[in-house]
């Protein structure tokens, strides 16, 4: 058994899901499950679509470009207007505007409420579309079997509860070897839907290979595999052919794009080798991650983050920085759910770098401000290289002074000026 995932860019067009067609049938061999992605950007346009965000009378025009979107797309696919798919995307955006014309209530809820249409719309479109070929299939809504607890936006698994529920999926595969499901959404046991957090099916794939018991999992995406940079920073990027299940997590934390960074440590948990593999290539090898011993071919890595801020932070009573001040700077960034890119710490001050977000910015300040004082730095780019050397650093760097710099052996951190 296999677990395919397909990503919105590789479902974005019909020539996309012909071609995505094209790569199930190929591998129609053996019980496989396919986790979609909403279609396309479909999601950050849901996320205007949540109560509460934009004034009600936006939504009727910003539902009209959502609906058209998949409804030119289902025009294509399926010339005969009689055929069911028109019933059951109709139904789905029945339901969806009567999501978005909800009062506001708790916003991570009402988001998961709305953003979820834009897999549960993708995966009928992409089922109906497989059966109509010939690739019969199986269309499954994964809130019932992947089990999150109520952490809307960002549902943490319940994997025991999951893994039991995964044996409906394992008889389904019996009766009918091919699967069509969605990634990213998931379900309470309460019968409510959650997210697995934005990017996150890759995750769901990896959820379900794991409890599923898969031989491999592959993700088809836009480039030829695990890239040594992401080619939208760097021309002349290296395909890394096989990646340690460890070195991938870490790459993925220090925000290497290519896969989710809760991913890997399900299917390193089972041994199930990851394969990353091009959509527009489906022929060429891709990149596997597994339990190798090293990175193959050995070539430094590159991370680039823009948009950082640097944060320093400092007791207004000219105490040191210690324990107790770091644990209240602490307990205000896991409250605020803000993720440090880099820190530092001084006998007078405590430095951190995170994504810029001005609201989180201002709050972070209002709650520290009765002990702290907290200027920052904006408009900055923080670069992670691993297999660094010196020369490297002075050619990536190029002169631009360096705010703050962390190095251990492997790798080294710099943040510099965008
Ligand atoms: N559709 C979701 C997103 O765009 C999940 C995913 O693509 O992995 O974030
Ligand atoms: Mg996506």
């Amino acid at each position: 058994m296999k677990v395919f995932k397909f990503g919105g860019a590789s479902v974005n067009s019909t020539q996309a899901v012909r071609n995505m067609a094209d790569i199930v049938g190929s591998h129609a061999d053996g019980p496989l499950v396919i986790v979609v992605s909403a279609m396309g950007k479909t999601t950050n346009k849901l996320e205007q679509l949540v109560p509460g965000v934009r004034p009600a009378a936006e939504h009727p025009l910003l539902l009209e470009e959502v609906k058209d979107y998949h409804w030119q797309m289902v025009r294509e696919l399926f010339p005969d207007p009689q055929h069911p798919v028109y019933t059951a995307v109709g139904q789905l955006f029945t339901q969806l505007e009567r999501q978005v014309s909800t009062a506001p209530t708790d916003y991570n809820y009402d988001y998961d409420q709305t953003v979820s249409f834009g897999e549960l719309v993708s995966t009928t479109i992409v089922s109906h579309y497989l059966n109509s070929i010939g690739l019969t299939n199986r269309w499954m809504d994964v809130r019932k079997v992947l089990r999150t607890d109520r952490h809307y936006r960002e549902g943490i698994v319940d994997f025991a509860a999951t893994q039991e529920r995964a044996t409906q999926v394992a008889e389904a595969l019996k009766e009918c070897p091919l699967v069509v499901t969605q990634g990213f959404i998931a379900g309470t046991g309460d019968g409510h839907t959650t997210t697995l957090g934005r990017e996150g099916s890759d995750y769901s794939a990896s959820i379900l290979s794991y409890c599923l018991g898969a031989e491999s999992m592959t993700i088809w995406k836009d480039v030829p595999g695990f890239l040594n940079a992401d080619p939208k920073f760097f021309p002349n990027t290296v395909k890394i052919e096989q990646i340690p299940y460890n070195e991938a997590i870490e790459l993925a934390y220090y925000g290497a794009s290519v896969i989710h960074p809760k991913t890997v440590k399900p299917i390193q948990n089972k041994g199930i080798p990851l394969f990353i593999r091009s959509f527009l290539d489906p022929q060429a090898e891709g990149s596997a991650i597994g339990p190798f011993r090293g990175i193959r071919p050995l070539t430094p890595l590159y991370i680039f983050k823009n948009n950082q801020v640097l944060i320093s932070i400092q007791p207004k009573d000219f105490s040191f920085i210690a324990e107790d001040n770091m644990q209240a700077i602490f307990a205000v960034l896991a409250e605020l759910n803000i993720k440090a890119n880099m820190m530092q710490n001084s006998a007078l001050s405590f430095s951190l770098c995170i994504d810029d977000n001005a609201v989180l910015l201002d709050l972070l300040r209002q709650r520290i401000s009765p002990q702290f004082q907290l200027r920052y730095n904006r408009g900055l780019q923080l670069i992670t290289i691993r297999y660094y050397t010196q020369e490297i650093i002075d050619r990536i760097v190029a002169g631009r002074p360096v705010l703050l710099q962390q190095r251990s052996r492997l790798t080294t951190q710099l943040l510099v000026q965008q």
